[in-house]
């Protein structure tokens, strides 16, 4: 059997085999280690989504944007393309060179009244949020202890700690992004979110949504004084899980590991989404940005999980488009407007999502190739080979790797003498199953054929 891999290396590999792979902590190194690689690197640098009319009138986007009018699908419906020039949402039109700052939710009806808005806001119809704003809100949660937090009106008696509170939340997880907010609000219930925004779009006042703060490109973050930011953090209720079909109904402010914990110690399920992020992020922020992570290869993007979610228009209307049918071909499908939104058409409140069964056999290779075309090799092999078991299939280079070690000393894939041009593709693939058996013979199999043909 001739190999590229060392006696270390087929040890190495031989071992994850036997002990799975921790990827998301893999995940989590290297979301750490490429922020901190990108440390001086602008926003405008990063990876970001443009979307652009392929009407010639705007108009029909913007109300959606600013109305929460839904308009049904149609030829002028925007197409979205990449696009690495902004490094926010825009929406914009051929005919028009401006574009409209979208991923804050601008909840206002029309651009009346500029008189209170600072000059160089973004948002030149908006105003900031004001004392008597913050006492309408406070009535509206009841005046709960830790609902609003706000440095306006200090003089009334606020508490100097809010001032810390709000730093926190002005700030994204990378500390690149930095708003200046003065109104953090933390509704606990539809309906008094639902009676904010209402608030918000009679006043021109803005709103960012915040789930939890990880999106790496400052979309949870305010960027001007006229935007207050809406935590869903008190939106943290598991509400029930249907064990005969594996559909769980929770809330949107749910910490994504606190939802797999719970849902796989308790019913045996697996939630089939797992970043990197998942001690913080949540599982509405996930929804919202459509987030892949390794089991997207397995279980398919959240488009594909996301059954029913319930929704609050920048109006203030609720949506309930809770439908927990599998299979449900009536009309259109709603839902699938607000996964991967990032926030701007409405702030989602509550989800159900599709689980599968948690597997009983898990088994995991890492696995090294010396060029791209192999890896690509080893990819198809694994597709015949490991079939319907296969489960993850991630790809780092030598570069990410090394990123990862040098951030998290524990982590030794690199040793010393070895030499990038040997190897410099790593692999790390993943099967999950019932029977650990047969699993076992063909991820062995698997293993062996790459071994043979030399691309591992
Ligand atoms: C487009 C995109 C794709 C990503 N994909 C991945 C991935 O595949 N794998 C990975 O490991 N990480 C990914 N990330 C990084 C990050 O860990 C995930 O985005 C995570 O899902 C964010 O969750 P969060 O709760 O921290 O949301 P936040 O960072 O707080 O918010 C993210 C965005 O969603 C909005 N938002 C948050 N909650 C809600 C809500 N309830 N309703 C409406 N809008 C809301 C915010 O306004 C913001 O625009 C991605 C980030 C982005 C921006």
């Amino acid at each position: 059997m001739k190999s590229s891999l060392s006696p270390i290396k087929r040890q190495r590999c031989c071992t994850q085999l036997l002990h799975p792979y921790d990827h998301s902590g893999i995940t989590a190194s290297f979301l750490k280690s490429f922020s901190s690689s990108l440390g001086s690197t602008s926003r405008h640098a990063l990876p970001q989504i443009r979307c652009t009319s392929s009407s010639s009138s705007s108009s029909s986007s913007s109300s959606l944007l600013k109305d929460s009018t839904f308009v049904p699908p149609s030829n002028n419906w925007p197409a979205c393309r990449k696009d690495q020039s902004s490094s926010r949402t825009s929406l914009s039109s051929p005919s028009s060179s401006s574009s409209i700052h979208t991923n804050h939710f601008s909840t206002a009806t029309n651009n009346n009244d500029t008189s209170s808005s600072s000059s160089s806001s973004p948002f030149p119809h908006l105003r900031p949020p004001n004392i008597k704003d913050v006492h309408i809100f406070q009535k509206i949660m009841n005046y709960r202890p830790g609902s609003v937090i706000t440095t306006l009106g200090k003089q009334e008696g606020i508490e100097d700690e809010d001032e810390d509170i709000l730093k926190r939340y002005n700030v994204d997880w990378t500390h690149r992004y930095q708003g200046n907010s003065s109104l953090l609000l933390r509704p606990q219930t539809t309906n008094e979110l639902s009676q904010i925004l209402s608030h918000c779009h009679k006043n021109y006042i803005g709103i960012v949504p915040q789930g939890g703060n990880t999106s790496l490109v400052g979309g949870s973050t305010p960027i001007s004084n006229t935007e207050i930011i809406l935590s869903l953090e008190k939106f943290n209720t598991i509400h029930s899980f249907d064990t005969d079909n594996g559909i769980v109904t929770v809330d949107a402010g749910v910490i994504l590991s606190t939802l797999q914990s719970t849902i796989s110690e308790r019913y045996g399920y697996l939630i089939p989404i797992d970043i990197g992020s998942k001690g913080s992020c949540q599982i509405g922020g996930n929804v919202s940005t459509n987030a892949g992570g390794q089991y997207y290869y397995r279980f398919g993007s959240l488009h594909a999980n996301v059954l029913g979610v319930e929704v609050v228009t920048a109006k203030g209307d609720v949506l309930d488009l809770m439908s927990c049918n599998r299979k449900d071909n009536t009309g259109y499908d709603l839902k699938h407007l607000f996964i991967g939104a990032e926030g701007t058409l409405g702030i989602i409140t509550k989800i159900a999502l599709s689980c599968p069964k948690l597997p009983t056999s898990r088994q995991a290779a890492l696995l090294q190739c010396p060029t791209f075309n192999d890896v690509r090799t080893t990819l198809s092999t694994a597709k015949e080979k490991l079939g319907e078991i296969l489960s993850a299939f991630e790809f780092m280079d030598y570069e990410v790797v090394s990123l990862v070690q040098q951030q998290q000393q524990q982590t030794v894939l690199i040793e010393e003498e070895d030499d990038e041009s040997d190897n410099p593709f790593f692999l790390l693939v993943e099967t999950q199953g019932s029977n650990s058996e047969h699993d076992r013979e063909k991820m062995e199999q698997f293993l062996e054929c790459c071994m043979e043909d030399g691309f591992v």
